[in-house]
């Protein structure tokens, strides 16, 4: 029998780049807190097989190897990963030749439950221990039922006081809550106890990391009856003492139909909000750029090209795409990392 990779071989041609914005399809994953609403609300395409109630991530923009997007198009794409996609074309990305890992991984997550209480290692912890990038997010917050909140930071002064007050389960003297609402944002440095509640969809941009460690999972079971692992050590290990807030130095700039939202600019990421109301002419610098329609539709304009757009589309503006013009309502997630 022929492979399906096998007949995609031999249509594509490698080195002809293509400045056309790339859309991919993001790859879904099943989580024992997640929900209905990606495919339901959200239209993205539940996989056969799929459990219809407990989708908690669709991986929008992935090369990582726990679930890798691939391209919808241009045709010349069509069905690469977005993993072969960077190693095979790395001009797209304004590199010369491949440097290993995808840097980011942007996510749609629907929280019907909460998520475990967890922090991320940094690079070299990372490296050190799971071979892989450290992690740092952060979230835009897309929508959240009333009395929604997140888990953002904990009240230990030392390792051996927050190991006592987890022994103890004395969740609440150790966790910070804080109450959300949609449109909120919320930077999450590798070091950091989180846990996104029960109620809310984010989205969310990442180092390309899929390493967690969790601190409490609420004492829940799977079906089978099998709690989900603890890493008590590590997340010590990786936890910042005593808990610092980040710093946000958010920067808003109008335009006559729409508003850009600099959140986070720094060596991980850089990460906006584009608000179309009507229409958003973009001068891009000198990098690719990662976008999620998360809320609205319209079209992006680009030569002679008209893309429409929707809800939880996701695509990648190449490098060398100098400009493009956003028409009608919508709101994007825009991120990309410096070259
Ligand atoms: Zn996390």
């Amino acid at each position: 029998m022929e492979r399906k990779k096998d007949i995609l071989e031999t249509n594509k041609t490698w080195g002809v780049v293509l400045m056309e914005p790339i859309f991919l399809k993001p790859v879904l994953q099943e989580k024992v807190w997640g929900g209905n609403k990606l495919y339901t609300e959200y239209g993205l395409e539940l996989p056969k097989d799929a459990k219809t109630d407990a989708i908690g991530e669709a991986w929008c923009i992935s090369a990582h190897p726990h679930g890798v997007s691939t391209v919808i198009s241009p045709s010349q794409y069509k069905g690469i990963g977005l993993d072969e996609l960077y190693q095979k074309e790395p001009q797209l990305f304004g590199k010369n030749e491949t440097d290993g890992r995808f840097p980011l991984l942007t996510k749609i997550l629907d929280a019907k439950e909460n998520l475990s209480v967890q922090v991320h290692p940094d690079d070299t912890y990372a490296q050190e221990h799971e071979g892989e990038l450290g992690k740092t997010e952060c979230w835009y917050i897309m929508s959240a039922e009333p009395n929604a909140k997140i888990i953002y930071g904990h009240h230990a002064k030392t390792p051996e006081e927050f190991l006592d007050k987890v022994n103890q389960k004395d969740w609440k003297n150790l966790l910070v809550e804080v109450p959300v609402k949609a449109g909120d944002f919320f930077y999450v440095p590798h070091g950091t106890i989180h846990a996104i509640g029960e109620g809310i969809v984010i989205l969310e941009t990442q180092q390309n990391s899929d390493t967690t460690y969790r601190v409490y999972d609420y004492d829940r079971v799977d079906d089978k009856g099998n709690a989900r692992d603890l890493h008590i050590q590590q997340s010590i290990d990786v936890t910042q003492f005593p808990d610092k807030k980040p710093e946000l130095n958010t920067r808003i700039k109008e335009y006559p139909k729409a508003t850009v939202t600099t959140y986070v600019d720094n060596h991980f990421f850089k990460v906006e909000k584009w608000e179309v109301n009507d229409e958003l002419e973009c001068q891009l610098g000198q990098n690719y750029y990662l976008a999620t329609v998360i809320s609205g539709q319209g079209e992006l304009n680009f030569g002679d090209a008209v893309y429409p757009l929707h809800t939880a589309d996701s695509f990648i503006l190449p490098y060398g795409v100098k400009n493009v013009r956003f028409t009608g309502k919508l709101e994007l997630i825009v991120s990309n990392t410096p070259l």
